[in-house]
């Protein structure tokens, strides 16, 4: 092998904490994986490719495992907590039901998210709304649909709500998203005073302060407390520690000037997952108790009681309970500088499908799907069929060198950020996503056609 000496896929391994893959994932004897019972020839065959492949049991009891650790850990802290699923890693009805049911409220980022969410049936007081740049249209379907919170970003959208909540004669329930400084994301997180980012108000800056005044200064807006998010794809917990003693200090002064004490504090999401199989991600239990342990020691050093906690995990309930199947097309040796070889082994889809390679250099790995093979490990690079040479879907996986035209490959952990960052790009029709679960399949959101794109050209 070269230089870079590309790791195989991991084999599925559902016992190991480090597995990409989803719980039901196994390889029969015949070679062939099977996901919720199914073998992905089956689905390929079926369906098509590429195609997203949701395990439903996988998904549900990771957003079981969030809502029974938080409710767990917090349950003799005062306030409690609620998990909100960061519904932007990737929104479906069905999908928006499942984690319903299973215990967690749904946090929304536009309008199309909230009507997704809407149409599933969460009812409105489940729902949070998001996002730096709200219009006025989607304030007031939140407020219509009467979302439990919506998390303002700016000085000027305390206004903007506010307004908006005075035309519909309705109060509304208001969080403000600090930034702490804090910015984390993979093993390592650093404290800056200031931040040169779009999202939320700085604490150091004081704009946070003064968007605080001014919620508390309008009556129309219910002020719940604050918010604070600090990355994604985060494996070291310490990071929320310095968030929250920041955000559960500027409550504690709060309280003090002023005598009103917020009720609730959320922690944002971010929890890092496997993807290539070597790192073993903290579970539900293990950030849930984490978390309840900072508040506890931070409510106790400052002598306030503990208010409600939220968090909002997305990748961490339904990244891990994906995988992407792909059909092999053309398989290119590359000669590389050292004279080593790259085999590059394009795939019927790519960067439409998986933006996260090129937009974050995120890792992933693949493995042959349809059978096994004995065939010698070659260093590998599966890219797509878009006219970019940054069209990487993983950058390093080690495949055997018998990989041809026609045979199956499977991405793992694509449930988070993939469809639902999926583009056109190319005229490429979006992939379907189908569940499993027991030996049945079920389309969620089904392929996109070229009838599809022709019907939204005018010609
Ligand atoms: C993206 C985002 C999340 C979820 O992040 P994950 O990495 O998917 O857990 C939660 N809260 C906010 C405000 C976000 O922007």
């Amino acid at each position: 092998m070269s230089a870079q000496d590309p790791r195989p896929a991991p084999e599925p391994a559902p016992a190991s904490p480090a597995t990409p893959w989803s719980a039901t994932v196994r390889r029969g004897a015949d070679g062939v994986l099977a996901v919720g019972g199914l073998p992905v020839t089956a689905l390929a065959e079926r369906y098509g490719t590429p195609l997203y492949v949701l395990d439903e049991a996988d998904l549900r009891a990771r957003a079981r495992a969030f809502a029974d650790a938080f409710g767990e850990a917090f349950a003799d802290l005062g306030g409690g907590a609620d998990v909100y699923y960061a519904g932007k890693a990737f929104l479906s009805v069905a999908v928006a039901r499942w984690v319903h049911a299973e215990g967690l409220r749904i946090d929304t980022t536009t309008g199309g998210e909230l009507a997704v969410a809407l149409r599933a049936g969460v009812p409105g007081e489940a729902i949070g709304l998001h996002g730096n740049n709200k219009s006025d249209a989607e304030i007031e379907r939140a407020l219509r649909a009467g979302v439990g919170r919506i998390v303002l970003d700016s000085l000027a959208e305390v206004e903007q709500v506010a307004a908006v909540a005075a035309r519909l004669g309705v109060r509304a329930p208001v969080m403000v998203r600090v930034t702490t400084g804090v910015h984390a994301g993979g093993h390592e997180f650093i404290s800056t005073a200031h931040e040169d980012q779009k999202f939320g108000l700085s604490l150091a800056g004081g704009a946070a302060r003064a968007a605080l005044d001014a919620v508390a200064a309008r009556p129309e807006l219910d002020l719940l407390g604050v918010h604070s998010h600090i990355g994604s794809q985060i494996l070291d917990l310490a990071g929320f520690e310095v968030a929250a003693r920041a955000l559960l200090a500027l409550r504690a002064e709060i309280a003090e000037q002023t005598g009103r004490l917020m009720p609730e504090v959320d922690l944002g999401g971010g929890y890092g997952i496997s993807y290539t199989g070597d790192v073993a991600p903290p579970t539900p239990h293990e950030v849930a108790h984490a978390l309840a342990d900072v508040v506890r020691r931070a409510c106790a050093d400052l002598g306030t009681p503990p208010p409600r906690i939220s968090v909002e995990p997305g990748r961490a309930v339904v990244g891990p309970a994906g995988l992407t199947l792909y059909r092999v097309g053309t398989v290119k040796p590359v000669r590389l500088d050292d004279g080593a070889q790259r085999r590059y082994v394009s795939v019927d889809g790519g960067m439409s499908d998986n933006i996260r390679t090129a937009l974050y250099d995120a890792e992933y790995t693949a493995a042959l799907a349809d059978h096994r093979s004995t065939a010698p490990l070659v260093p590998a690079r599966v890219v797509g069929k878009h006219c970019e040479s940054g069209d990487v879907v993983v950058r390093d996986v080690a495949l055997p060198n018998d990989v041809a035209r026609g045979d199956l490959l499977a991405v793992p952990a694509t449930g988070a950020y993939g469809r639902s960052m999926a583009s056109n790009y190319n005229l490429v029709p979006r992939p379907g996503v189908v569940a499993v679960a027991d030996g049945q399949a079920r389309v969620l959101v089904r392929r996109e056609t070229e009838e599809d794109l022709l019907a939204l050209d005018e010609g």
